[in-house]
């Protein structure tokens, strides 16, 4: 199971039994049995909750927010910084009730708040209890409801920041300030210039879509005092973009940051607050590289950075420490969701015998065949040149008519055997490229049970790459590759990009499958983004859900299950009614009994048919 890379991107979350089973550990209770994940899996089928199912490690999500703010104090503890720490979880990461319900617990210890996007997050924020002295941050576009709502949410103890976002919304503000005689918590977001690496990079600099320049936030200075609200501005914001590879540019932005802190003070602002928005990465690949998909710090690195440039800074302007805010998102919830499907079959890449020469034999059909005569491992990337080469010359004849399907198929046969013995003699993958390049074009496909654009849809719309691990076998050497296919029918319902011990490669090593053995493959540390991105094509919808807790004894309690969309569901979604398509489909059944075409026995199961379907789950049962 080497093969996978476990041990560099499992954390101490993950690990193999010696069955071969994966297992889950709770790191919260270190001495606690690991629990084998497809027993838990097992354990679901029985109850009904059928794979493909995204399962939720409660215990990982209480981990993951005890760690951010553990090492958050620990830094401030370390460093001597004389302010707090107030994390609050961004709701657009994972907006699911029994996510956002978690994470308000799990942070109570830590007052840990919410911060809200646009108008629903708000909502959402403010039916939770949060700790007396937790904080909910409000950015993104703001209407008059919004800031109305925001305002008056203070009358009920919340602590409610409104985070301008341009001067225009500063003038919606003090427009409903006006309205209601009660005065805002207000916060001005900056954009840094400094842009960062990774995937988001767009997302910071100056052409960023968010956030004021230093001219515009000179007259929203100008603005709040005329208005007499400069008492009000109290935080400094500004969000780097998501999954950061390198702390460096982490340091750089939040000196950068602390810079704008001390220029706004010595305006006039009575900043407490210095918010530095999300971008803690995950290491997805456990390379520790300033990489996509990596990156090349801890949490308590990221933390330790954080509090040092801020102390240092806030000591050079001889200001008070402020308040420390970060809105980590992804780096809290991904690791806590892992999405779990069974394959439904594989089209081999491979024949294990080659057919008998035969007479009527085209002469490129038997120069095919000879390849295995002098095929040896000295040999392999001739032989491949010359079997590529044969082949394609017989589907040129087989196109223009010269050949028959027969001939045709006995030559596809015969080059699928030529691959799988270069496969058998091919030296280990890295060792030569060009070799593991065309092999990979012969790499099986192994078709699954899951829709990539439903449940993946960052891996499908920008090349996010997540472990992915069979769930069992894994003390048996794998002896396939294959390229994963979803059941939508499209042909970008595809993952050919896998994080592997010795790099990323186009192909995933399993097992042969065996006959009547269910085979699932686990995508780990999904939680962040990829549940309300994901969309309805070809009518797959949400998958089953189901939360679990690890226990103390190596058993695991399931808190709640949460059955996938059936199809009558999805079918209102898209704005059909349910009943006027039973309806319709009993009218053609009365249509065709009428007119003779089906007997009247036959009423009852085709209507059971078409009834069975649209209560059942999208995905294949
Ligand atoms: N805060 C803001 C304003 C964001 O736009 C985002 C998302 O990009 C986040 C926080 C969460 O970022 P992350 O998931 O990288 O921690």
């Amino acid at each position: 199971h080497a093969v996978y890379g476990m041990g560099r991107w499992g954390r101490d979350l993950l690990s193999v039994l010696p069955n071969g089973d994966i297992a889950l550990s709770n790191p919260l209770m270190p001495d606690a049995p690991k629990v084998s994940l497809p027993e838990i899996v097992h354990d679901l089928e029985q109850r009904g909750i059928h794979a493909p199912i995204l399962l939720r490690v409660s215990s990982f999500l209480e981990n993951e927010i005890a760690h951010i703010n553990n090492s958050m104090t620990d830094a401030i503890n370390r460093v001597g910084y004389r302010g707090k720490y107030r994390g609050v979880f961004p709701i657009k990461v994972n907006q699911q009730a029994q996510v956002v319900d978690r994470i308000v617990e799990f942070g109570r210890p830590y007052s840990y708040g919410l911060e809200a996007g646009s108008k629903p997050e708000l909502v959402i924020a403010l039916a939770h209890r949060l700790p007396k002295d937790a904080l909910i941050v409000c950015n993104g576009v703001k209407d008059e409801e919004f800031i109305r709502l925001a305002i008056l949410s203070r009358k009920l103890g919340f602590n409610t920041m409104i985070v301008l976002e341009s001067p225009k919304e500063l003038e919606t503000v003090i427009g409903v300030v006006e309205e209601l005689g009660e005065e805002p918590l207000l916060g001005v977001r900056v954009k840094l210039t400094n842009q960062i690496g990774g995937k988001w990079e767009e997302s910071s600099g100056d052409r960023s879509t968010f956030g004021m320049n230093t001219d515009q936030l000179v007259s929203v200075i100008d603005k709040l005092r005329d208005a007499k609200l400069l008492h009000c501005l109290k935080l400094q914001h500004s969000h780097l973009g998501s999954q950061v590879p390198d702390v460096n540019d982490v340091r750089r932005a939040v000196g950068e940051a602390c810079r704008y802190f001390v220029e706004l003070t010595r305006e006039g602002a009575e900043l407490t607050h210095l918010d530095l928005g999300g971008g803690l990465g995950i290491d997805y690949t456990g390379e520790k590289k300033a990489i996509e998909n990596s990156t090349n710090y801890s949490v308590e690195e990221y933390c330790s950075n954080v509090v040092e440039t801020v102390a240092y800074a806030m000591d050079e302007a001889q200001l008070t420490h402020p308040t420390l805010i970060t809105e980590s998102g992804r780096a809290v919830v991904a690791t806590s969701s892992m999405l779990i499907f069974n394959v439904l079959e594989a089209t081999l890449y491979d024949a294990p015998t080659a057919p008998h020469p035969q007479t009527d034999d085209h002469h490129l059909v038997s120069d095919l065949a000879a390849v295995k005569g002098y095929l040896n491992s000295e040999r392999l990337q001739e032989c491949l040149n010359d079997a590529n080469f044969y082949r394609n010359e017989l589907r040129a004849l087989f196109r223009r008519g010269y050949i028959d399907l027969r001939q045709m198929a006995r030559a596809e046969r015969i080059y699928l055997h030529l691959m799988s013995k270069i496969k058998e003699l091919a030296p280990p993958t890295g060792s030569a490229p060009e070799i593991d390049e065309q092999l990979e074009k012969v790499a099986d496909i192994y078709h699954c049970n899951f829709s990539l654009f439903q449940s993946l849809p960052d891996v499908w719309a920008i090349d996010q790459l997540h472990p992915i691990v069979p769930l069992q076998r894994l003390n048996e050497a794998p002896d396939r590759r294959a390229v994963l296919s979803d059941i939508t029918c499209d042909s970008d319902g595809k993952v050919d990009e896998f994080i592997l011990a010795d790099g990323i490669s186009p192909s995933l090593p399993v097992h042969t499958l065996e006959d009547d053995k269910p085979y699932y493959l686990g995508v780990f540390f999904v939680g962040a983004y990829q549940e309300t991105l994901g969309d309805l094509h070809n009518l797959f919808g949400d998958t089953n859900v189901a939360t679990i807790d690890l226990r103390a004894d190596g058993g695991f309690d399931l808190l709640q299950e949460v059955e996938g969309d059936t199809i009558s569901q999805v079918l209102s979604y898209v704005e059909y009614d349910p009943r006027d398509c039973v309806d319709a489909f009993r009218k053609f059944i009365d249509e065709a009994v009428s007119a003779g075409t089906l007997k009247n026995a036959d009423r009852r199961t085709l209507m059971a048919a078409y009834r069975d379907s649209i209560n059942g789950y999208t995905y294949y049962e």
